[in-house]
Parts: structure tokens; sequence; C-alpha cells
């Protein structure tokens, strides 16, 4: 075992930051590519931060993050939160009563954990479903969450989302719909409709996920539950702050669901080029992806006897990619409980340094290092813990 436990997945990512400040210090950022489609950024002119320092400041920028806001998500009212788990919680505070049920239901397992550590803070009841024809509604359900894209991109169906709807509203019972990146992804790659055109009461988005903004969260819905959401969020400080809310206006006022659409060109030329070489990749909305058992089974195609767990060798490879080949993945680089899949997302900003041809041949010279130090633990746990 390489990773046995979430404090040495802190080292782990302790020693990524390490590697990419020496290559930011040694090469540029130009030459670094970070293709996790989790970069957003933090798009504001000195003009932008100057009015910050006034009052004056959090009055504009939340006007027009209540105009852009309803533009990408729309609703009526417009809330702003420092993430999406904060906005999911708040949610929860505010419309679940103690013992009530919440329903979950989401394309594919598992849910992001702030849903269910939510409603064990209310002592609700949580029951979540992937498989419709399993959906039913308890008695005492006071909130319906749908998730309209997973933390791997897997995608509702958007009939099975109006099923959903069409059932809690002859129960009238609130729907919050997380649409972290779900939001983008549906619309602009899947053409489905926002949440709220389907009928959602409540909708959620991550402004970094997919879009230029800061790590944050975006609520839309109905006034009087955004009122009543909002009021509970103060409570505990789960509300966006005006450096965060000013990102926000300048991420939703350049995305463009056009570069989204741009991707997916070039992940079908890159999933070409990898079949020549790999079985293991799958296509993602905007790139390509491989679990952590396709990778186990590569390898084990290469006739490599190793004794890593699916998870280490997903790991592992992330760092290499990352020292060797200056490319950041999620694996690399995430809080500890993450998902291991390694995802190349070709939407991320850094996707147009690089050309397709020259990601396959990164790509594949890591791989050829991966095979190499897949027996060798000494060396792997150098790579993975001890960066100099
Ligand atoms: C990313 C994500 C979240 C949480 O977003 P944070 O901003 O990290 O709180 C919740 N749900 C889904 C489906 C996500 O992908």
């Amino acid at each position: 075992m390489l990773i046995e436990n979430s404090l040495d997945e802190v080292k782990k990512r302790e020693t990524s930051l390490k590697i990419i400040k020496s290559i930011i210090n040694n090469y540029g950022r130009n030459d670094l590519y970070d293709l996790t489609g989790l970069s957003g950024g933090f798009l504001a002119t000195a003009n932008d931060l100057n009015l910050l320092e006034t009052y004056v400041g959090p009055a504009i920028f939340e006007e027009k993050l209540q105009d852009l806001g309803k533009v990408h998500l729309g609703g009526k009212k417009i809330f702003p939160v420092n993430r999406t788990s904060s906005g999911i919680l708040a949610t929860i505070l505010a419309l679940v009563p103690k013992h009530s049920c919440v329903i979950h239901f989401l394309p594919e397992l598992p849910s992001h954990p702030s849903i269910p550590r939510s409603c064990k803070l209310k002592n609700a009841n949580y029951i979540e479903f992937d498989d419709i024809s399993k959906f039913h509604i308890p008695k005492n359900t006071s909130l319906i969450i749908i998730t309209g894209a997973t933390m791997d991109h897997k995608v509702i169906d958007e009939e099975i989302f109006e099923k959903i709807i069409a059932i809690a509203t002859d129960e009238k019972i609130p729907v919050l719909v997380d649409d972290a990146s779900g939001a983008r992804l549906r619309t602009a790659i899947y053409n489905q409709k926002k949440a709220t055109e389907l009928g959602a009461d409540l909708v959620i988005t991550s402004t970094d996920k997919l879009m230029m903004g800061p790590r944050g969260g975006l609520m839309a819905g109905k006034t009087d539950l955004i009122d009543e959401i909002k009021s509970h969020a103060n409570k505990f400080g789960l509300e966006a702050q005006p450096p965060a809310i000013v990102a926000m206006v300048k991420g939703l006022e350049v995305y463009n669901k056009e570069d989204l659409l741009n991707s997916i060109e070039k992940k079908k030329k890159l999933i070409e080029l990898l079949k020549n070489d790999f079985r293991m990749f799958e296509e993602s909305p905007t790139g390509v992806m491989f679990s952590e058992i396709s990778l186990k089974k590569e390898i084990a195609n290469h006739k490599i006897d190793t004794t890593f767990s699916p998870k280490d060798l997903c790991f592992l490879w992330a760092m290499i990619l990352l020292k060797e080949e200056h490319i950041i993945t999620i694996p690399a680089v995430a809080m500890p409980g993450a998902s291991a899949t390694v995802r190349f997302d070709l939407s991320s900003n850094d996707a147009c340094k690089l050309d397709i041809a020259t990601l396959h041949k990164k790509i594949k010279n890591s791989f050829q290092v991966l095979l190499k130090v897949a027996t060798n633990e000494e060396i792997a746990t150098d790579i993975i813990f001890n960066y100099k």
C-alpha cells in the first residue's frame, strides 16, 4: 500500500503543490498544464478591486450578479454562497425539519458527501436512488434533491429529471438540483434545459467548474425559498464574500458554451489516438478518463505483476504526469476522499496550450514510466511523498 489513509493523501497533496511551485519557478506558468477542469479563475481588474475597498463595490457587484445569475440559471432570485457544499447545507438547515426524509436521485452513485453529511446534522432520514424504477417518496419527505451531473460527470437523463419534478409537484415537495457542473454540462453539451426551466424550485452550481469563476456556489430559485435559505446561511457564515462575488460576476461575463463545445472535437481526436495504445480510456463529456479498475487491467495486460492497489496506481500515475509531463489531474491535488478517476478535461483553459498529438505523447511517455515503477515500492513512495 502506498496511500493508506487521509493523512497520506494530505502528504501526497503537499508533494504535488511543491512540484507545481518548482515547475512555475523553473519553467514558468506557461509550461504547466492544469487539465482538472476545476481550475476556475479569478478575473478582476485593478479597477474592480479598488471598488471593493468601498461600500459601493458590493452594491454594484451584487446587483450585477443578480442579472447574470438569472441568465445563467434562471429563477427569480440569486444567492451566492461560499461553496456548493455550503448552499446544500444552508438549504437543508432551512427546509428540512428534524427526522423528516430527504430523497436524492442521481444518475450514478456515489453522491457528493455534502448531501448525506448535511442531512446527518438535522437527523434527517436520507435515502438515495440511482435507479428510477426503484424511486419512491416516503410520507414525511421534506426535500427532494436531484443531481444533474455527478462528480465523475455522469449526466442525468432529461426525461427522468422531468418525471421526478412531476412527482414532487404532485406531492408539493420542494426540489433542489445539485447542478455543480451540470448547469453547464447538461445545457451546453447535452442541450438540456436549465433546472429552473424544468420546474426545479432551487438550483445550485459551482462557479469554478467548467467556467472561469472562483471556488464558490451560486444558487437560484423561488424568492421565498431563497430568502429562507439566506437567513440560515447568514447565521453560520455560509454566504459568499464580496471578493468571490466580484470574481463570480467576471466568470459569468466570459462564460461561453462554445468553449465547452470545442472540447468535443479535441476529445474525439484524442480518443482515436489513445485507442492505438490503450484499452482503458473512456470518453467523459468534455475529455477522456480512466477508472482505477481499468488502469489495473491495462497494467496486467502488459504482464506486469504489481502489488499496488488500483487506487494507488491512479495516484502514482497522476504524480508521474505532474512531475514528468507537468500535467495536473485531480488525483494529484484533490482533498482526501476525492475520486481517484484520472480525467483529462479538454475544456480546461490550459488545454488550448497543448496540441492533441503532444498530449497523446505525454500520456504515453508517462505510462511507460508508470510501468517501470509499478513494481518498485521504494521509487513509487519517493515519487508520491518525497520531493526535494
Ligand atoms: C463539486 C461538487 C459539489 C461540491 O462543490 P464544492 O464547491 O466543492 O462545495 C457538490 N456536488 C457535486 C455533484 C459536485 O460535483
